[in-house]
């Protein structure tokens, strides 16, 4: 059982997953150990994968069988387990809890080689569904306080397997990054009866050199302290805190907008690798009404995608202060890919 561990200096939670059982002679050579040319996520290997727990298939076609154009397994290999109770103790000062929680993949289309950017709009638009779908079923689950769905595009970026997939990981806390961005949204809201990524956003569309793109539902924007080069922040233009309550209708257009932002990343950057995450709400329904961040939380938080291509390193002056130092600006950033022809 994997475990988490608090620290209670920078307050952050750790997933001691020492049952993948690394040890020093494993790290440097990491790549993944599947024979070369053989892939688990094609179409006719779905018994190489733990049972599907999802899909959407064409008719007739029957669970753990070809003829799916989604699927979703439970990851081979978990950082979390789904089984058990969190048994939370403390140890002098520190705190620890079992790793319980959840670890999905999304397996977005049977081609091996389909760049998610290359894909049709409406297929697109069924593994928007299937993330929404997920996140709905899992909030069920009052053991898990947040969910992630995030995509790691590229080696480089953290994907062992090319086969384009995402993932889902259900935490027993919430993630200390979202706390401070809740903590932000509160405190703006608090202060000014508006949300704060409203007021972003509305700002970035008046003076519009950050702005990426920009159709009727969606927008996205180099932020203007972006960390890393060409970083983008996608988001409804209209306040909406939850991507569990996404329409079907707004899917299309956030098909539409995903799409462009990573055809406009790929042209303008040469395809590099890159990570994308969905930040929204935490699991409100587990938590008791009386918890601090909660009570204004659907009017002052907004739900949005970061998507951050890898093109610079982290190094001791990042991990040393949280600095990061950003080699282009952020309004040059925008405008090339803005100005990028696809
Ligand atoms: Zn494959
Ligand atoms: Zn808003
Ligand atoms: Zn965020």
């Amino acid at each position: 059982m994997p475990e988490l561990r608090h620290d209670p200096i920078s307050k952050r939670w750790v997933i001691i997953a020492s049952e993948r059982g690394r040890r020093p002679d494993d790290f440097p050579k990491q790549a993944d150990t599947t024979p070369a040319g053989f892939c688990p996520f094609c179409e006719g290997n779905e018994s190489k994968t733990p049972p599907e727990i999802a899909a959407i298939r064409y008719n007739g076609s029957g669970p753990n069988q070809p003829g799916w154009k989604v699927r979703v397994v439970p990851n081979k290999f978990p950082a979390l387990r789904i089984e058990g109770n969190l048994d939370r103790r403390g140890l002098g000062v520190h705190d620890r809890m079992n790793g319980v929680g959840a670890h999905e993949v999304i397996i977005e289309t049977p081609k091996h080689d389909l760049n998610m950017c290359d894909m049709p709009v409406s297929d697109l638009e069924q593994v928007i569904r299937i993330w929404r779908d997920r996140l709905v079923d899992l909030v069920r689950d009052n053991r898990f306080k947040y969910i992630l769905i995030f995509k790691n595009y590229g080696a480089a970026a953290g994907a062992s397997l090319s086969h384009p997939h995402s993932q889902l990981i259900a935490t027993p806390v919430t993630p200390l990054t979202l706390t401070g961005e809740l903590t932000s949204a509160k405190e703006h809201y608090h202060e000014k009866e508006r949300c704060l990524f409203c007021d972003l956003i509305q700002q970035e569309l008046e003076s519009g050199e950050r702005i990426v793109l920009c159709n009727d539902q969606f927008v996205a924007i180099a932020p203007f302290a972006s960390r890393f080069p060409f970083e983008i922040f996608l988001a409804p233009r209209y306040h909406n805190h939850s991507f569990a309550e996404i329409s079907d209708a707004m899917i299309r257009h956030l098909a539409l907008a995903l799409k462009e932002v990573l055809l406009r990343i790929r042209k303008c950057l040469n395809d590099p690798p890159y990570n994308f995450l969905i930040h929204t709400i935490p699991n409100v329904k587990v938590r008791p009404k009386r918890t601090s961040y909660w009570d204004t939380i659907e009017v002052d938080f907004h739900w949005h995608i970061e998507i951050m291509p890898r093109l610079t390193g982290i190094a001791g002056f990042e991990w040393g202060t949280g600095f990061y130092i950003n080699p282009t600006a952020p309004e040059e950033a925008a405008k090339y890919l803005r100005e990028i022809e696809l």
